[in-house]
């Protein structure tokens, strides 16, 4: 079997996992359902691999394989020992992609793009696939520049790739963790109940943990909210300004960055004011 189909039945599998998962386990009941949203998470992921193939044909771990044949990058320079630099390459492009989506919320034209994210209204295990193809092609474009600057090795490239893809399956996932569970996991990995809290409409909430694998980054810097202020089952997901059913179309959502935007909900009055007329209109 080559890569892309080891990849591909792994992601299969973990995703057909996660969904049984929250089908026996939900934590909260879902605003919009299943239905049209998961057709449209759904065909926005075959949008970016189809996407991505065309202007990467090489992706990060042929770029690797690249890089490590003409001996490019920090760690071949600097002679460390393949174990050394493969531990470091993954813990690396982790905070490489924190920071990447860090960013992706605090300058303006990034934040266009990856408000497809949040503007989901609900959060399950397809929302980990939901992300515009800009910004899966500005996310591979900084992971390659990352693994050809460290020369990070092919192996670990590909690993990080995997693990990153199901972890966002894991942390997106509607499931309900025992609590002792969530606890442990959450010294090494963001679960599900720590990314929830980033699909908040309070915007502090928005604005925090913002990991999608190692948990480390949001403690280190100060961006980590142990649980959002409504608590899971009375939290409200997506954005104050699209409490609407429009986020579940497929066009609407790949036009969203190209669209006005209604004035952002700044700072937690206006987020509480939607979130209290939310709870009236139900
Ligand atoms: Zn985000
Ligand atoms: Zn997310």
């Amino acid at each position: 079997m080559d890569e892309a189909t080891i990849r591909l039945l792994l992601f299969l599998g973990i995703f057909a996992s996660m969904a049984a998962f929250e089908l026996v386990l939900p934590r909260r009941d879902l605003t919009l359902g299943r239905g049209r949203r998961w057709l449209t998470n759904l065909a926005i992921v075959a949008t970016d691999t189809a996407v991505l193939r065309i202007v990467f044909p090489m992706a990060a771990v042929g770029i690797a394989l690249w890089a490590s044949e003409n001996g490019i990058g920090l760690f071949p320079w600097l002679e460390l020992s393949f174990w050394l630099a493969a531990l470091l390459g993954f813990v690396l492009l982790d905070f490489a992609v924190w920071a990447e989506h860090w960013a992706s919320h605090k300058i303006p034209l990034l934040w266009r793009i990856h408000k497809m994210h949040h503007v989901d209204r609900d959060i399950d295990v397809t929302t980990a696939l939901r992300f515009h193809p800009l910004e899966i092609l500005i996310s591979m474009a900084w992971k390659a520049a990352v693994v050809v600057a460290f020369g990070i090795p092919v192996v670990a490239v590909l690993v990080f790739e995997v693990v990153l893809n199901g972890a966002a399956m894991f942390n997106h996932a509607n499931v309900k963790l025992p609590g002792w569970l969530d606890r442990g996991l959450r010294l090494l990995v963001v679960t599900p109940d720590m990314h929830r809290v980033h699909h908040s409409v309070i915007r502090r909430e928005t604005d925090s943990n913002y990991g999608f694998n190692l948990s480390i980054w949001d403690r280190l810097f100060r961006t980590y909210v142990d649980q959002p202020r409504d608590g899971h089952a009375g939290m409200t997901i997506g954005l104050a300004e699209y409490q609407t059913p429009e986020p579940a179309g497929y066009l609407w959502s790949l036009a969203l960055p190209f669209r006005r935007p209604p004035a952002r909900a700044e700072g937690k009055g206006v987020a509480d004011a939607s979130v209290k007329a939310d709870r009236e209109i139900a």
